[in-house]
């Protein structure tokens, strides 16, 4: 009998147990498809605009040019859109009502107001668009809507940080099937994140570099590399916690994705396609969280995506421990994605 391996993340202090014993191909996890809810109204389909708060971003064509706007304060609710960005109907954090309530969020060491922003950003007139489907200039203009809402809720003295985030399927926690990101600007910097900027910073004194420079190096040679292009490099990372877990990370070193240029931002709608597109044939269109992370300030950090496919049950032991059980092993999950894509 072989031993399963114990691998710990690149930068937190996290292990996994990677299942070699019971090991499973990417296609044992595939499940059919739940039938697509039938929503009777979709409030972020076309003509149902007035079901949400005003828009605080729109994109609509104009002349060919792509203009940026808000609904207007007459109430009127333009419906030639592109990409429509409304406050979350539910939202977890809340913007703060007056000014002097700024100084107070954070009330004690262990309590605070949910002072912040929780948005959600229609990613397409049409409510099937799938990112894995999507023409590329529509998805481009949802990185550009990323960078926009990041560049505006960054700055405000009162947020720590900014989630952009994509649910895909009712098991991964989308209770709309509009296609749609969500967008949560908080007061306190969450302790992954903390960790993985600490982690990047002590390895930036210690050798002179940045840890994920390297970890790009060193996938890019290596058995877990999905593909890369002038600008990104796919891979699944060492101790993925998730099966079929991937990430992204740009080769230009940046803290966060403000400064993307308009062609890095194509190569990332293409780069985004073809992974998931990857993912959904594959093992079958299955259901998937998203995240950026990134800094808002300083320059030691290095932005990436990490996608999370939901296809594990976490339970008693992944609960109570903190210590994850893959039975996928990253570098077989690599090699599937990799022949879906380049055959
Ligand atoms: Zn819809
Ligand atoms: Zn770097
Ligand atoms: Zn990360």
């Amino acid at each position: 009998m072989q031993y399963n391996e114990l691998r710990k993340d690149y930068l937190l202090d996290r292990w996994v147990v990677i299942a070699k014993e019971r090991s499973r191909r990417p296609i044992d996890l595939a499940k059919p498809r739940p039938e697509p809810i039938k929503n009777t109204v979709c409030p972020l389909c076309v003509g149902n605009e007035n079901m949400t708060p005003p828009a605080i971003m729109l994109y609509q064509k104009e002349n060919s040019q792509i203009k940026r706007e808000q609904d207007p304060l007459s109430g009127e609710r333009p419906k030639n859109w592109l990409v429509r960005c409304i406050p979350n109907l539910y939202p977890a954090f809340t913007p703060p009502q007056q000014p002097q309530d700024i100084e107070k969020i954070l009330k004690s060491e262990d309590f605070g107001y949910a002072v912040g922003h929780h948005e959600v950003l229609v990613e397409s007139p049409n409510h099937d668009e799938d990112p894995a489907d999507a023409e590329l200039p529509q998805l481009e203009l949802v990185i550009k809507a990323y960078i926009d809402r990041f560049k505006e809720l960054s700055t405000k003295s009162y947020i720590k940080y900014v989630s952009i985030f994509r649910n895909f399927g009712l098991e991964a926690g989308a209770s709309l099937s509009h296609a749609h990101s969500q967008i949560i600007a908080s007061p306190i910097l969450p302790a992954n994140i903390k960790e993985e900027q600490q982690a990047s910073k002590n390895y930036r004194q210690k050798h002179g570099k940045c840890i994920y420079c390297d970890i790009i190096e060193r996938e890019q040679k290596g058995p877990r590399l999905i593909f890369d292009n002038n600008d990104f490099v796919v891979f699944t990372p060492y101790a993925s916690i998730n099966p079929m877990e991937y990430w992204i990370l740009p080769k230009k070193h940046a803290p966060n994705i403000k400064d993307l240029t308009d062609d890095e931002i194509s190569s990332l709608a293409l780069t985004l396609k073809t992974s998931l597109k990857a993912l959904k044939v594959l093992v079958n269109d299955p259901p998937y969280n998203y995240g950026i992370h990134q800094a808002i300030e300083g320059e030691s950090y290095h932005w990436h995506m990490e996608v999370y496919p939901k296809l594990a049950i976490w339970a008693g032991f992944e609960k109570s421990t903190g210590i994850y059980i893959n039975t996928v092993m990253p570098e077989v999950a690599a090699e599937g994605l990799r022949k879906v894509i380049y055959t």
